[in-house]
Formats: structure tokens, C-alpha cells, sequence
């Protein structure tokens, strides 16, 4: 048989109602900040990625899935969500239309990585874009939203929220000086890529997740102490909305974020709940994004959060969510009453609750280790003597007792025991 490809997995259905919480949860946060959802291809013109990402990111340089189309084109299956998103906002006119711009994504994205727990080859996301404003408040908001979402997902306090700012080009390029002179001394003992970053983008080294070039990173300079004043008072004043709303974070000076498209406010929401792949959420600000895609500049603010990892921390705790059982199940003790049973499940479903009968010609016996199986609650049993007079004993399985209920009359009285329950 042929198998999956590696770093992808098969979500079932025994673990859909935990993906479908996770979703839920990012609809109704989003919503409630006024996030609206948008939808892009799954693929797109390699050239956004490689504006809109940045070509000196792992993600560009070794992580994508590109091929060329039967037309001879070069696309690209999405690495991340940003990048669409922008040109969406763009090429449908949005940057012309009510400032700020809020929206939401829930998708899978694609990374050629090595696969580990954490860490796949499809995996998904949840995304938040603010485009339009440049205060500080937009980036609180931001954060807000998705530790809104992290806090409805009972993770909060498995959370740490970590919080950087990279600055701007002006400040950047002076941090960046001073990090080549830093590294330059231990750069022939760190890894390749890093010996490619020191020209190109020693910032990124301190993202390396090798050992031996993280023992390097952590007594680097800290960008906080190169911030231009304009920059250091925007992370100043995010951080004291922060605290006014009464969230806590840790100044992080080692997050830089993976992708090029960064400027100022960067954070990432880190847990201890799942190992090494650690970071469940991370964004920032991205105010140059859309100029590096030749599009008229505009501020922008997000975040994405990784499904799948959320997903790792939640298994990993008595998970806050439990899935919706059966309410009932119709049981049939010949054919005329299976064929009656199929009749009385759909009255029960129309009017909400979930219903099984016997699809497999069970015995009787059989049906009910099954419904017990389900986990269902009620079972009604019907033959003949049941068919003749419109009623049948409805039994409750968890206290073994039985009341006699009219057909019509089942649904009303279920939901009534549930009410009361
Ligand atoms: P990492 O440092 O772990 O490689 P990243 O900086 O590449 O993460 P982002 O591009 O910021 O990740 O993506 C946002 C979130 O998506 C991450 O914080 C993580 O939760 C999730 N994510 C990223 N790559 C993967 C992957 N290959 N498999 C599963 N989840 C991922
Ligand atoms: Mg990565």
C-alpha cells in the first residue's frame, strides 16, 4: 500500500473534535476583535515568496515546495500566509478601501523540513493581518487577540508571551555592524548557514537552531541597546499598553523571528508543555512588506499560530474540550422496526439531536454494545408491540431504568432530561 508522505499526517476522526475546537476558538476570537476571514490559494508565483518572505530566510532558501506548472510556470505551494495575504490586500484594491484592514486565515502551509515532533511538512495555521495602522495599539491589539486565543484554549498559563523589537532599517543596520564584529571571532566554529548570515544577515544567526552556534548567540549584543528614539519609544509604548491590559511577557532580546519581512514589535508565544519545537504563535510588525513587493507602503501587524502544536499542547493536558456524543440510538429487534427506526432518527435529528440506528443487522444484543460503544445515553428499542402502540421505552444506559414515551414525544423528552441534567 502506498504511504503517506513524510512530515504530513492524517488528521481522523476520533481527533476531529480537538482540531474543530482549536478552529472554532480562532473564529470566535478573531470575530470578537473584529477579524474578518480571508481565503488565498493554496499556491502562488514563487516571486511573491521570494519578495514577500525574503531571500535570505531558511524558508526560501531550503524549505519550499516549487515546481514549474504544465504552462511552465514557476509556483510555489504557500510556506506561510503573510505573503498571500499582502498580495490579495493589494491586487483587489483593499489598500484604497476603510483603514485598518483586519483579517483572519486558517490554512495549511508547506515546509520541505526534517520532519520532527512539532515540525512537518504540511502543517497549519491560524493568522491575524492589521494593515493600515502604525501605532503601538495595533500591535497591542494584535497580541491581545492572540492571547485571547491562547486564553480560550485553556493554554494560558502554559504560555509565556516573549516580546523583542528588531527596530528599524536605520537602527538595524548599526546593530548589524556591531553583531558582525561580535560573531566574526567564532565564525569559523558555527555552521555554514550562519557563516552565510554573517554578510548577508547576522540577525538571523541568533535564530540558528544549532547547538553549537547557539552557544555563541547568547552573549551577543542586544538589538534593545541599538534602537533608534523613535523606535525604542514605540516598543516602550507597547509594552505599557501591555501592561494596562494586564498581560505579562518577558523582553526577549534573542527573538528576531524567522522571516525578513520584520520591523520593530517581534513576540512569540512559547510553551514547556511539547518539547523542543517550543514556539506555538509567534509575529510582529512587518511595515516594509509591501514595499519590498513594490506595492505603495502601508503598516502592517500580525501573528500565526501553529495548529498542530497547539494541538501537542492540549494532548498534553487533561484537554479542556470533550466531544459531543450521541444522544441516541433507535434500536430495531426485526426489519419492519429497523425500517421504522430509520424514520425516527430523522425526527430526532430534525430536532438536533444526534441519532444512530442500526446500519449492520445486528442483534439486539449486538446494537446495544454498540450504542454503549458510542457512548450514546438513551437507547429506544422498538418492535412490534412498540410499532402497534406509537410508544417505546426510552432507557437511560447510565442508570439502567426505562420511562415509556410516546414517538412524537421522544425528542421533547430527551431534550428535557438534558436540560434538567
Ligand atoms: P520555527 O522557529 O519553529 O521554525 P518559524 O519561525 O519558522 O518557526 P513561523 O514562520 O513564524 O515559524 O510560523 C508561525 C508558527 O507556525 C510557528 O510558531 C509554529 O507554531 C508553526 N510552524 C512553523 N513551521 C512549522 C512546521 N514545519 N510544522 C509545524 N508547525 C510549524
Ligand atoms: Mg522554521
Amino acid at each position: 500500500m502506498i504511504q503517506i508522505p513524510k512530515g504530513c499526517k492524517d488528521m481522523l476522526p476520533a481527533d476531529a473534535y480537538l482540531w474543530q475546537a482549536v478552529e472554532d476558538t480562532a473564529r470566535e476570537s478573531a470575530k470578537l476583535y473584529g477579524f474578518k476571514e480571508i481565503r488565498t490559494p493554496v499556491f502562488e508565483h514563487t516571486e511573491l515568496f521570494l519578495r514577500g518572505v525574503g531571500d535570505t530566510t531558511d524558508i526560501v532558501n531550503k524549505e519550499m515546495y516549487t515546481f514549474l506548472d504544465k504552462g511552465g510556470r514557476s509556483i510555489t505551494l504557500r510556506p506561510e500566509g503573510t505573503a498571500g495575504v499582502a498580495r490579495a490586500f493589494v491586487e483587489n484594491g483593499l489598500q484604497g478601501g476603510a483603514m485598518p484592514f483586519k483579517a483572519y486565515y486558517l490554512i495549511s502551509a508547506f515546509r520541505y523540513e526534517r520532519p520532527q515532533a512539532g515540525r512537518l511538512r504540511e502543517f497549519h495555521q491560524f493568522g491575524a493581518e492589521l494593515y493600515g495602522a502604525a501605532s503601538p495599539v495595533a500591535d497591542a491589539e494584535a497580541i491581545l487577540l492572540a492571547s485571547h486565543f491562547l486564553r480560550e484554549l485553556g493554554l494560558e498559563q502554559y504560555t509565556t508571551l516573549r516580546l523583542n523589537s528588531i527596530g528599524c532599517k536605520s537602527c538595524r543596520a548599526r546593530y548589524a555592524e556591531a553583531l558582525r564584529a561580535y560573531f566574526r571571532p567564532h565564525i569559523g566554529e558555527m555552521c555554514e548557514d550562519c557563516r552565510e548570515r554573517l554578510e548577508k544577515n547576522p540577525m538571523r544567526i541568533l535564530d540558528c537552531k544549532n547547538e553549537g552556534c547557539k552557544k555563541f548567540t547568547s552573549g551577543a549584543p542586544s538589538m534593545l541597546d541599538y534602537l533608534c528614539d523613535d523606535c525604542r519609544a514605540h516598543f516602550d509604548a507597547v509594552k505599557s499598553l501591555l501592561d494596562t491590559s494586564g498581560i505579562g511577557y518577558t523582553v526577549d532580546p534573542r527573538i528576531v523571528r524567522g522571516l525578513d519581512y520584520y520591523s520593530r514589535t517581534v513576540f512569540e508565544f512559547t510553551t514547556d508543555l511539547i518539547g523542543a519545537q517550543a514556539t506555538v504563535l509567534g509575529g510582529g510588525r512587518y511595515d516594509g512588506l509591501l514595499e519590498q513587493m513594490d506595492a505603495k507602503p502601508t503598516p502592517a501587524v500580525g501573528f500565526a499560530a501553529g495548529i498542530e502544536r497547539l494541538l501537542l499542547a492540549l494532548q498534553a493536558l487533561d484537554a479542556p474540550f470533550a466531544e459531543r456524543l450521541p444522544d441516541v440510538y433507535i434500536a430495531g429487534m426485526d426489519a419492519t422496526s429497523r425500517v421504522r427506526a430509520l424514520s425516527l432518527a430523522e425526527q430526532l435529528r430534525g430536532a438536533g439531536l444526534i441519532t444512530e440506528c442500526d446500519l449492520m443487522d445486528r442483534s439486539l444484543k449486538a446494537q446495544f454494545k454498540y450504542a454503549d460503544k458510542l457512548g450514546v445515553r438513551f437507547v429506544v428499542v422498538l418492535g412490534e408491540e412498540e410499532l402497534a402502540s406509537g410508544e417505546a421505552q426510552v432507557k437511560h444506559l447510565s442508570s439502567s431504568t426505562a420511562e415509556r414515551v410516546k414517538f412524537d414525544e421522544i425528542a421533547q423528552y430527551i431534550k428535557e432530561y438534558r436540560r434538567r441534567k
